[in-house]
């Protein structure tokens, strides 16, 4: 038996159980229910690079627990050497008692994991992964499905620079899903195979959809590109989700996006407020899952 997460850093190291448990808890939370799990406790949001959904509902999270919280909003320049990470952290870590950090680094939140003693919660680190999103993910797809065991679960878009397709990849197969990628080349480069186990790339949307239980679309995330070639009429004609694309799905599909969505990019409007579509549901479990999240790590004996 694994010990309890002291830090959340990435999907890896938990095993289904852990996973199941922070899921089961978050069943029990509710924002409009605050708690005094946290009571006293102070977490630092630190955050690097912007946010709308994570940061927002990571505050509402610590406060619905009690915790006080103070967001930081760091420009990228002050950090680009290790050092300046490395000081930050330590002044942080003599005043809160977590930190939960969103950086345009992959490796960020491991890196100062390994230089201060406080539970670190990954928000978000570059390319590499977005463990608290796909536990919102997971949450979801379980409020409309028995289990994952066995689902066919399709991201479609840019996995190359999605941390949240990465973290979602590991999630969903250690839970028995199957996962299939799909995108052009150039976003899903054949390497996305390794990146969990018995993960699939299909090419044609038409094929990767058909028959899917959940249909997962992902940004082209323009910050990143940088240089490749996207044409983007190209890209919609292949890759959009619209009503006719979605009926090769199974009847009871559901729809998910991580946000920021791009509306009339990645999928019509039709298919953003269809009855599948379970985009705003993610935002709310994101502050369940959240508060589950920060309970695990923060909660119990101090
Ligand atoms: N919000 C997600 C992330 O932070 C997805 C995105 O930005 O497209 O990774």
């Amino acid at each position: 038996m694994k010990a309890k997460p002291r830090s959340l850093l990435g999907i890896e190291p938990l095993d289904s159980r852990q996973i199941l448990e922070i899921l089961s808890l978050a069943k029990r939370m509710n924002p409009a229910r605050p708690r005094t799990t946290l009571r006293g406790r102070r977490i630092a949001l630190l955050f690097y690079e912007n946010s709308t959904r994570t940061r927002t509902s990571f505050e509402i999270a610590a406060k619905s627990l009690g915790a006080s919280t103070v967001v930081i909003h760091a420009t990228t320049a002050s950090i680009e050497k290790g050092e300046s990470l490395k000081d930050t952290g330590k002044t942080l870590q003599s005043i809160v008692d977590a930190i939960v950090m969103r950086h345009p680094s992959s490796g960020a939140p491991v890196l100062l994991s390994k230089l201060i003693d406080i539970p670190i919660i990954n928000a978000g680190d570059g390319m590499h992964a977005h463990p608290s999103q796909a536990l919102l993910d997971a949450f979801t797809i379980l409020n409309h499905k028995k289990n994952l065991k066995g689902l066919k679960i399709v991201t479609i878009g840019d996995i190359f620079h999605s941390r949240v397709a990465r973290s979602d990849a590991h999630l969903f197969s250690k839970l028995g899903a199957r996962v299939v990628f799909c995108g052009p080349d150039v976003l899903l480069p054949e390497v996305a195979r390794e990146l969990a186990p018995g993960v699939e790339i299909v090419r044609e949307m038409d094929e990767a959809i058909r028959g899917a239980d959940v249909v997962m679309m992902l940004r082209v995330q323009q910050e990143r590109l940088s240089g490749m070639q996207i044409n983007v009429d190209e890209y919609i004609r292949r890759y959009q989700l619209t009503p006719a694309k979605l009926k090769l799905a199974k009847r009871d599909a559901i729809v998910m996006h991580p946000g920021p969505m791009i509306r009339g990019m990645e999928m019509t409007d039709e298919v953003a407020d269809c009855e599948q579509s379970v985009v705003l549901e993610q935002v709310l479990n994101g502050v369940k899952v959240r508060m589950a999240i920060l309970a695990t790590v923060l909660g119990g004996k101090r």
